[in-house]
């Protein structure tokens, strides 16, 4: 490891040899590789983690570029997960990455939250997020979730490693709220750059160790007027995620 590349990180307080040994050390699963996931997975990368597991089944399309730039103009037509390992290992040959082009489910889903030390949720459904949700709650692994659309973003931390806290499901629990997609809706480009920027400075805090996560409580962001709000959240003792867990 060059102690060169990580000097700024190693000239802060509070992050120190040990907490870039211990990012170093440390793996994250990003699933999806799109709007959110393109900035969490660079800045994760540059930051020197030890190895990324990228899952995306889609490949990169010419509607994609507006905002998800981990990729170029000839990427369009390859799988994104395969085109995002080949920039992330141009950008720091430091850190292992290790492509999934299909899409996780089940057992092997849970398998692949169960190696990492955070999860990022980086897709665009109700039904992958529940069910990434159900697999961090049994794998007690920490889920740091990002959404964005049209001129809005949220994010959220669920430290599901600890016990007593929220998980995704005890904030959202119905189903038949279908999460609208960027397809029909549009986004504007850099609001998934924000959040996903946010995304990465949370699972860099909980892989590190290198200040508290910021757990509990969903952060809000509009930027038609650039406003900031936060909720706190509760657990929901009849979340059917968590609520016979903990
Ligand atoms: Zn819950």
């Amino acid at each position: 490891m060059s102690v060169d590349r990580y000097a700024r990180h190693l000239a802060l307080a509070g992050f120190g040899a040990a907490e870039q040994a211990r990012l170093r050390a440390a793996t994250a699963l990003v699933i999806g590789a799109g709007g959110l996931g393109s900035p969490a997975l660079l800045y994760l990368a540059a930051a020197g983690i030890g190895e990324l597991v990228v899952s995306d089944f889609d490949t990169v399309d010419v509607t994609n570029l507006q905002r998800q730039v981990l990729f170029t103009v000839a990427d369009v037509g390859r799988p994104k997960a395969e085109a995002a390992a080949g920039h992330l290992r141009e950008l720091n040959p430091d850190t292992t990455v290790t492509p999934v082009g299909s899409r996780l489910l089940d057992a092997e889903l849970l398998a692949a939250v169960r190696q990492a030390d955070v999860v990022l949720d980086c897709t665009d459904n109700f039904g992958t997020r529940f069910a990434l949700n159900q697999a961090c709650v049994q794998a007690r692994k920490p889920l740091v979730s990002g959404a964005a659309i049209r001129y809005e973003g949220q994010l959220a931390v669920f430290r599901l490693d600890r016990p007593g806290g929220p998980c995704y499901r005890c904030l959202w629990q119905e189903e038949a709220e279908e999460l609208e997609s960027c397809r029909g809706n549009g986004v504007l480009g850099p609001v998934p750059g924000v959040i996903g920027s946010l995304m990465a400075v949370e699972a860099l805090k909980i892989a590190s160790g290198c200040a508290p996560s910021a757990d509990g409580k969903l952060v809000l962001y509009d930027a038609v007027e650039n406003d900031w709000r936060q909720l706190k959240l509760e657990r929901d003792p009849a979340c059917p995620a968590c609520g016979a867990e903990q």
